[in-house]
């Protein structure tokens, strides 16, 4: 496969699936759901953050506008309709979920991992994010806020994690490729 061949997997992968159940190997299964949920999806995502960090326009684009800013972009998957991005602070900690199913910005960070579809994961990200976070990796000051946010078929969240100490000098591909998937769904700190 190509990258031109992006848009058309989801597709593909039913269709191959209606045509030859069955008879479908689990190696292409396989090699479809590590391209969407490791290589498209959270690449195009770490792509925004890295020149979010590095260019303060852009991060300004973003805050405001993360819609028209993915719809530039023209990153295929989906979902991203209407995005919003959420930046973390030393003040502010981001985390996203959808309380009523998995609803997820395909087009920025891919597949949605098993766990952000986990019931367990759904309510208590709400109902006691602290502990959620600090369970998954994340420790927080006492003083700093959490904001979770409640994604929807309408409106879909993508964080602006905090870079890295000692980033300073890296070059935006080096910066872009310590972009994790979960720091941008704010379970993980980079
Ligand atoms: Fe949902």
């Amino acid at each position: 496969m190509t990258d031109a061949d992006a848009p058309q997997l989801r597709a593909e992968a039913l269709e191959a699936l209606l045509i030859e159940k069955g008879l479908l190997t689990s190696d292409l299964v396989d090699k479809v759901i590590t391209r969407y949920s490791e290589r498209v999806g959270p690449m195009n995502g770490a792509k925004l953050v890295a020149r979010a960090w590095r260019e303060p326009e852009f991060r300004k684009a973003l805050l405001e506008d993360a819609t028209s800013v993915v719809t530039e972009y023209g990153f295929e998957g989906g979902e991203v309709q209407k995005l919003v991005v959420v930046e973390n602070t030393p003040e502010v900690h981001n985390a996203v979920v959808c309380t009523l199913c998995s609803c997820y910005p395909w087009a920025v960070l891919g597949l949605p991992p098993r766990w952000y579809k986990d019931p367990a994961y759904r309510s208590r990200i709400v109902s006691e994010p602290r502990e959620v976070l600090r369970e998954m990796g994340v420790s927080l000051r006492e003083e700093m806020e959490v904001r979770v946010w409640d994604s929807s078929a309408e409106v879909r969240y993508m964080v602006l994690p905090m870079p890295p100490e000692g980033s300073e000098n890296l070059s935006l591909e080096e910066l872009q490729s310590l972009v994790t998937r979960d720091s941008m769904i704010g379970v993980e700190t980079l």
